[in-house]
């Protein structure tokens, strides 16, 4: 069988060294228009900079030693132009000559990804100092602009995880970073209150945050960036980093079928409306694992699961790809922020009811030195238990939950199964009851009726129409900020104190993270009221208006 693969990296590698560890026989030619292949893309940022120091350490394998162990032929500089699907051929050319040939192919594999967005701005084409991060070349350039020039100020266009990545890694180089996003918050897979603290985050390593902004023009060669609400910014330095378009337009032209966003659409075997024509990676549409429906999810872990699985349906294996969760994480200083499955926006768009439960635990035992606090939310079916999503900002243990969690969700376990998880524990890694037990714990007692929450956007409007809103920690923690309107009495007096709670209104109960809530409402609720508690507690409400 002569199988072609037009694109060397995630996909396209993987693809290639299943395809030859499943038959010695096949003709393989691994088609890559730049002069890498297997590169790491994901490790791009960390080498401006300067966290990973040696330019070697990206390039994962070399053409020589991947074609030498995989006995493959790579062409690298060659760029596939054309796929003629009568002929069962590609154009290829090659990009220092422009010499173009064909070849013929039994199977074709498509991985060749998706590149930055570069929108349409005033300006963009006269600046020299507009930079995307996608390969090693776009990395050189930036990291020598870092190195020769000494930039003092850049604006990074963007706050998804590769915009948060660069302007760390800048920030790291001493250069001042602002981020412009249009939206309200940055990193979209995680609702806005989990964003809030990675907002915070920012701001207090001297990253400048300008959210709900809009860039409009690039001035004077690239010196000034304007935005929308007429501010203007001062930049040596411009990155963009809005978003990936799929490189599809080669399969557009070949008349394949394209979905979301202009990316490829493919079965379950990833086979395109051509069967003899497979596409991976960031340039298909996937199924979304959680609704089934059409999305578009360019992440490493798809590519290179796509890309084993296409080796294997070729070799006839039943091989079938389910969707992609989205489970990502990234890091933010001293933060991780990771999650999984959908947020609360993709669930308000396909108006699927939900229920969430924000816990706040240690990420290891609170006594073991260097334990930090974990914020993890659940969002799940209160009728099923089905768990929808997890999303998790912390200092440590934010990338074991939200795994532990996604491995849940694609074992088909509910929010009623998370307590009994038996995890591996010792206090310098977690507690006895870790904070995915407890996230299931909290899932569970609603689910079984042994509580009721409120969450943090409805408790001002609550008071504000009569709720009357009890807050169960001590006088000196109240002392540091409360929720305006509520009233104090601590959770060890309140057993004494139930004849001041008011029988003619409605009651909400709120403590630090939510524990002690729960706890209250359980007394409350014992003595024949009923109460229900604020999610996440204060520091929850806290973190979004303070
Ligand atoms: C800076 C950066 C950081 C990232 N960090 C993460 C991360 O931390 N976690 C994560 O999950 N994902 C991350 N990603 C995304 C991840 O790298 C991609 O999802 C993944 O590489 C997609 O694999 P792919 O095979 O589809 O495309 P790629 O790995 O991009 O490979 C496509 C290759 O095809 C080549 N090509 C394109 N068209 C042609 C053609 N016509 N002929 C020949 N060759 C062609 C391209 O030159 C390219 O080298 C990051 C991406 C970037 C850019």
């Amino acid at each position: 069988m002569k199988i072609l693969i037009v694109g060397g990296v995630a996909g396209g590698a993987s693809a290639a060294a299943r395809l030859r560890r499943l038959s010695e026989k096949d003709e393989i030619i691994m088609f890559e228009k730049g002069e890498y292949i297997s590169f790491a893309n994901c490790g791009l940022p960390y080498y401006v900079g300067e966290i990973i120091q040696n330019r070697n350490k990206l390039l994962v394998q070399t053409v020589e030693g991947m074609g030498t162990r995989f006995n493959l032929d790579i062409r690298n500089w060659t760029e596939i132009v054309q796929i003629n699907r009568e002929a069962k051929t590609v154009t290829a050319r090659k990009v220092a000559t422009g010499e173009e040939y064909t070849e013929p192919y039994d199977k074709l594999i498509l991985s060749p990804g998706a590149s930055p967005i570069k929108p349409r701005i005033e300006g963009i084409e006269e600046a020299g100092n507009v930079y995307t991060l996608r390969n090693i070349p776009d990395t050189d350039r930036m990291k020598e602009k870092v190195d020769l020039e000494k930039p003092e100020k850049a604006v990074v266009i963007g706050g998804g995880f590769i915009g948060l990545e660069i302007a760390e890694n800048l920030r790291e180089r001493g250069v001042d970073v602002t981020i412009v996003d249009k939206s309200n918050q940055v990193m979209a897979p995680v609702d806005f209150e989990m964003a809030q603290i990675v907002h915070a985050h920012l701001r207090q390593k001297g990253v400048h945050l300008l959210l709900e902004e809009n860039v409009s023009a690039i001035l004077d060669e690239g010196k000034k960036v304007r935005l929308d609400s007429g501010k203007e910014l001062d930049a040596d330095m411009i990155l963009l980093a809005i978003g990936v378009k799929p490189e599809s337009m080669i399969a557009k032209e070949a008349g394949l079928e394209i979905g979301i966003n202009g990316a490829i659409k493919v079965n379950e075997h990833m086979q395109t409306s051509d069967p003899s024509i497979y596409a991976v990676g960031d340039v298909i549409e996937v199924k979304d694992y959680i609704h089934g429906t059409d999305t578009y999810i360019p992440l490493a872990w798809p590519a290179n699961r796509q890309g084993r699985l296409v080796a294997d349906h070729i070799h006839g294996k039943e091989a079938v790809y389910h969707g992609t969760l989205g489970t990502s994480i990234a890091k933010v200083f001293d933060l991780s922020v990771a999650s999984t499955g959908s947020n609360e926006k993709i669930l308000k768009r396909q108006g699927v009811p939900y229920e969430v439960v924000h816990v706040t635990p240690n990420s290891h035992a609170g006594y073991y030195p260097g334990a930090s606090q974990l914020n993890l939310k659940l969002i799940f079916d209160k009728e099923t238990g089905r768990i929808y999503g997890a999303q998790a900002v912390g200092k440590e243990g934010v990338d074991k939950r939200i795994d532990v969690i996604a491995t849940a969700i694609k074992g088909g376990m509910t929010v009623l199964d998370l307590p009994d998880i038996e995890i591996a524990y010792a206090p310098p890694y977690s507690s006895a009851k870790d904070p995915v037990n407890m996230a299931g714990y909290a899932a569970t007692n609603i689910m079984e009726g042994m509580a009721e929450t409120v969450q943090w956007h409805e408790i001002d409007e609550i008071v504000a129409n009569g709720g009357y809103l009890l807050d169960v920690r001590s006088p000196g923690e109240v002392a540091k900020g409360a929720i305006k309107g509520s009233v104090n009495i601590p959770i060890d007096e309140l057993r004494g104190r139930l004849d001041e709670i008011p029988k003619d209104k409605d009651l909400y109960v709120t403590c630090q993270v939510g524990m002690r809530g729960y706890l209250a409402a359980r007394i409350l609720e014992g003595n024949g009221i009923s109460v229900k508690n604020l999610d996440g507690g204060y520091h929850l409400y806290s973190i979004v208006y303070k």
